[in-house]
């Protein structure tokens, strides 16, 4: 069948986007709907690949332009080239994807001198005339020729300055006429050919000039940019449309409008127009425009015809439209309509009131969210007001803004913060020790690490902004400053950041607090009532717990205990278990903790009361609670060298205090400034024990030092060997639910065990935790309900899931191990040397760190899902990675059926709108955007 190159807006199909282009697939479709659109047609994006490709149109399409072209002077009683009526056009761009200000429109095609008399006849208006065609000259030697804006504009201030006036619109019609006459020389110069005055001429190099447009620098780097595929979108289509005009007179004018505000989503027309002007006029903020309300009281009849657009518009696109109109002489005509950008704030809102308005169905009020917008409205913003520049930028790790004094080191952090101060808490890069610095900072900001560095990770969790790699800052740790370019900041200077996009600013830069409106708890509610998938969250203590649920959390999903285990009244108890030469010692210490994380399993469970909370038994290699060699090195190294000053002094002979006190202060004040006033040295009579203390911690650290600690010792491999510190976790958790259920709260802990590769693993614990359920019961006097389930984060225990599942109750995806094993990539190692390099080459599509790879790891996930149901059909399943919270993850968790995903607190209720929308998209209750 021949292909048709060319669609009257009559005839266009207004669905076919890919086709015709957003902007021409609009303006058929409101054609149809009897709007008030000028008349036209569009050439397809079929036409411009074939252009592209062959540097022509396509055989026929030329043909069926001309006949376009007779059809609309048909329908406008006009002529294209006639001098009496003569038909002006615009060429405009348009791709199935919005991009816009990247390609070309030219308007007024058609002028030429014969026609500009015609024009010039029919409107009585010389000055409109002589306007229009200056423009007509300047947009078309600009877009269609390339000759450069400089010459025209150029041109224009002479003119100005000749004639003594300072705004366009002062210029008189003999001056547009000599400009024009200026420009069209111009475009002779530049180009060596004389303007072309033949308008089908004019019609053909446009149309072609408009198609190049697609591959103009500009739209290619936008598409980068914006991640538009070619699936996306392929070439613009190019509309031919019968030119209106705005800039006939007083009755006559121009206007943008979306049909809600954009920014709070109120049901009320917002928009610009300018009386008396072109459509570029508004964008080019050549004067200033008016608000649309002011539209009522000046022109009542336009605002009456704006009105019913409005009701129109939304009420056949179900959709909050953003379009373009002119009113020539008192008529109004949409020239253009899109589905309305919108902020967060606005999407949710429209959604709720468009469905209590009847517009739309919840269904479509939950599908036309992009779940990941709602990040905007659970961290506190900067100011919208603010326009500063930035210091320097890094990395956007964690989402949100916070101003604070900026510290070097966690301790700090935590007095400080501790003594209601803000603060930033600075690093070069963060470690598991430095938690209690988090706790009292508002926000993290590193010089090293990536998005998934510790810091960036830990921040999330916590919901706290940072900003990581941040290359430009220097830190010094021992000056107590940081440089940035020329900036020096001292320790105590504020600072902001901006998570979100990673900016950093010098001082405090007002910041807007994120609420939870009331539009939002209802959108969210009508989430749970669609989803299948439930939504979890990650949470260490009970303050985040509550904080979660808060959220709409549906229980918590991972609760790490080693995050209690780093506290700083904790942190040296356990560094006694691990030091421990015996058995009875580590015993000793492992009692001093039972208590501890006994009271921590209560916080959370009345935290989360009635809702499961999923405790994972300890994880890490015990090497990451003691400090590195290196810095124990460096102390050992320096408190030596104390030792052997403070021997050296206490031998000098008692007379140079006599005859030379002010050397002898000298020294002594040097021995103060290596650490620690003699004072206290002397009198403690510690150093002997203290250097010994931290010879031993080195031995025992280079003792557990690890070639690959990721790989190593740690999680499950941990409670082997060392059953007592999984017993003495496990019997927390139970006592402690234990206790709740005695005061009337109702509990449902989980124990999970990490790291498990081989079913006995899991037997053994399994077999712990049996025991002490036992032991619990018996003593406390109270049987609490138990389940017992397995991480699946190493490759082989999802192969082994079948068996695994006859010892599990519940399975959890640890998705960013089971990444660094599926892939063998050592996370740290893969994100700073080599992902970036594989994602930009297109080896890899997205960093499977970020975005789950559902190819490889997704393979794993589903067999370990199916043959676990098969041994276990009631097996609970859910992941517990940062997958969790991300959308296009959540969307194939629901797809191979998890139970639930479990995610930071702040990203639950993202993760409850994309629940519902996996469910909606699977059974069909999805609604295209403009249906
Ligand atoms: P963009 O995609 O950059 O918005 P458009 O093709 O929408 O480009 O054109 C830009 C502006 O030019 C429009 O907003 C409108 O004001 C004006 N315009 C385009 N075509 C016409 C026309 N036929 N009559 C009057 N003004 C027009
Ligand atoms: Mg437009
Ligand atoms: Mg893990």
């Amino acid at each position: 069948m021949k292909r048709q190159w060319v669609f009257a807006f009559e005839e266009g199909d207004g669905k076919n986007k890919m086709l015709l282009g957003g902007k021409g697939a609009n303006l058929c479709e409101m054609t149809q709907i009897g709007l008030n659109v000028p008349p036209g047609f569009t050439l397809t994006t079929e036409a411009c690949q074939a252009y592209l490709e062959h540097d022509e149109l396509p055989k026929g399409a030329w043909e069926e332009v001309l006949k376009s072209m007779k059809d609309l002077e048909k329908k406008t009683g006009k002529q294209f080239g006639g001098t009496d009526n003569p038909l002006l056009i615009s060429v405009r761009s348009g791709s199935s994807m919005s991009m816009p200000g990247m390609m070309d429109t030219i308007l007024n095609l058609g002028l030429n001198k014969a026609t500009l008399q015609g024009i010039i006849k029919l409107t009585n208006n010389p000055r409109f005339g002589y306007d229009a065609w200056r423009r007509f000259i300047q947009l078309f030697g600009k877009i269609a020729l390339g000759v450069e804006d400089k010459h025209f504009d150029d041109a224009m201030a002479a003119m100005k300055k000749k004639v003594g006036v300072a705004d366009d619109v002062d210029l008189k019609a003999e001056h547009l006429s000599e400009l024009a006459d200026q420009f069209a020389q111009i475009i002779e110069a530049n180009t060596g050919k004389p303007f072309p005055e033949d308008p089908y001429k004019q019609l053909e190099i446009a149309i072609g000039a408009v198609f190049r447009s697609w591959n103009g620098k500009r739209a290619i780097d936008y598409r980068r940019q914006f991640k538009i595929t070619r699936e996306m979108a392929n070439g613009t289509a190019v509309n031919i449309c019968t030119m209106v005009f705005g800039n006939m007179g007083n009755d006559s004018g121009t206007g943008v409008g979306f049909t809600r505000n954009p920014g709070t989503g109120e049901n009320m027309i917002y928009g610009e127009y300018l009386v008396n002007a072109q459509g570029e006029d508004v964008v080019a903020g050549i004067r200033t425009p008016k608000a649309i309300a002011e539209m009522e009281h000046d022109m009542p009849e336009i605002y009456r015809q704006l009105l019913e657009l409005h009701n129109r518009l939304e009420t056949h696109y179900k959709e909050v439209q953003d379009f373009e109109f002119t009113i020539e002489r008192g008529t109004l005509y949409c020239l253009q309509t899109r589905n309305g950008k919108m902020n967060a704030a606005a999407m949710v809102r429209t959604s709720v009131e468009m469905f209590k308005e009847g517009l739309i169905t919840k269904e479509k009020a939950l599908m036309r969210i992009d779940p990941a917008m709602l990040e905007q409205l659970l961290v506190p913003q900067l100011s919208p007001d603010f326009r500063g520049k930035p210091l320097a930028t890094g990395l956007p790790a964690s989402p949100g803004a916070a101003s604070g004094k900026i510290v070097f080191d966690a301790d700090t952090a935590e007095s400080r913060g501790m003594a209601g101060e803000k603060i930033i808490l600075v690093r070069e890069e963060t470690k598991p020790e430095d938690i209690h610095g988090f706790f009292q900072a508002q926000g993290i900001l590193t010089s090293r690490g990536g998005k998934t560095s510790h810091a960036a990770v830990v921040a999330r969790g916590m919901g706290k902004p940072c900003v990581s790699g941040c290359e430009a800052i220097h830190i010094n740790d021992i000056k107590r400053s940081a440089t940035i370019g020329d900036t020096t900041l001292h320790e105590g200077d504020v600072v902001t950041i901006d998570g979100g996009n990673g900016n950093v600013y010098a001082g405090e830069v007002p910041t807007v607090q994120a609420e939870f409106s009331h539009d939002m708890e209802t959108l969210l509610k009508w989430a749970d009532q669609v989803s299948r998938l439930k939504v979890m969250a990650n949470a260490d203590t009970p303050e985040d717990a509550l904080r979660a649920r808060g959220f709409g959390a549906m229980g918590i999903g991972l609760c790490r205990t080693e995050r209690m285990f780093n506290a700083t009244d904790r942190l040296p108890i356990v560094q006694e278990m691990i030091l421990a030469e015996s058995i009875e010692e580590r015993q000793a210490a492992i009692d001093r903790l039972l208590p501890i994380q006994r009271a921590d399993f209560k916080g959370i469970f009345k935290a989360m009361k009635g809702l499961p909370v999923t405790v994972r038994l300890m994880d890490p290699p015990l090497h990451e609670f003691l400090p590195t060699a290196a810095q124990l090195e460096l102390e050992i190294a320096h408190l030596h060298h104390l030792r052997d000053s403070l021997k050296a002094l206490e031998e000098l002979p008692e007379t140079l205090k006599l005859l030379n006190p002010k050397l002898y202060m000298q020294y002594a004040d040097g021995l103060t400034k290596l650490g620690r006033s003699m004072t206290d040295f002397k009198e403690g009579h510690l150093e002997e024990d203290v250097i010994h203390k931290k010879e031993k911690t080195l031995k025992k650290v280079r003792a557990l030092s690890e070639v690959n600690p990721m790989l190593g010792h740690r999680g499950v491999r941990l409670g082997i060997t060392y059953p007592e510190i999984y017993s003495m976790q496990i019997q927390a958790v139970l006592e402690a639910a234990a206790l709740c259920a005695r005061e009337g709260i109702e509990v449902h802990p989980e124990i999970m065990v990490p790291q498990v590769a081989t079913v006995e693993e899991l037997v053994r614990i399994h077999s712990y935790v049996k025991r002490i359920h036992k032991v619990v019961e018996l003593t406390h006097g109270i049987k609490v309900d138990v389940k017992f389930g397995s991480m699946l984060e190493v490759v082989r225990a999802c192969l082994r899931a079948g068996r695994m599942a006859q010892d599990a109750e519940f399975f959890s995806f640890g998705t960013n191990d089971l990444t660094q094993a599926t892939f063998s990539f050592s996370r740290e190692d893969a994100e700073n040397k080599f992902l970036p390099g594989y994602v930009e080459a297109g080896i890899l599509v997205d960093n499977p760190f970020e975005v789950l790879d559902q190819k490889g790891v997704g393979e794993l996930m589903k067999l370990a899902v199916s043959e676990g149901r098969k041994t276990n059909p009631d097996l609970k399943v859910g992941i517990c990675g940062e997958h969790g919270g991300h959308p296009g993850s959540i969307a194939f968790c629901h797809s191979i059926g998890l139970t639930y995903v479990s995610c930071s607190g702040p990203r639950v209720p993202i993760a409850r709108l994309a629940a519902a929308q996996a469910q909606l998209m699977e059974t069909g209750g999805a609604v295209t955007k403009n249906a």
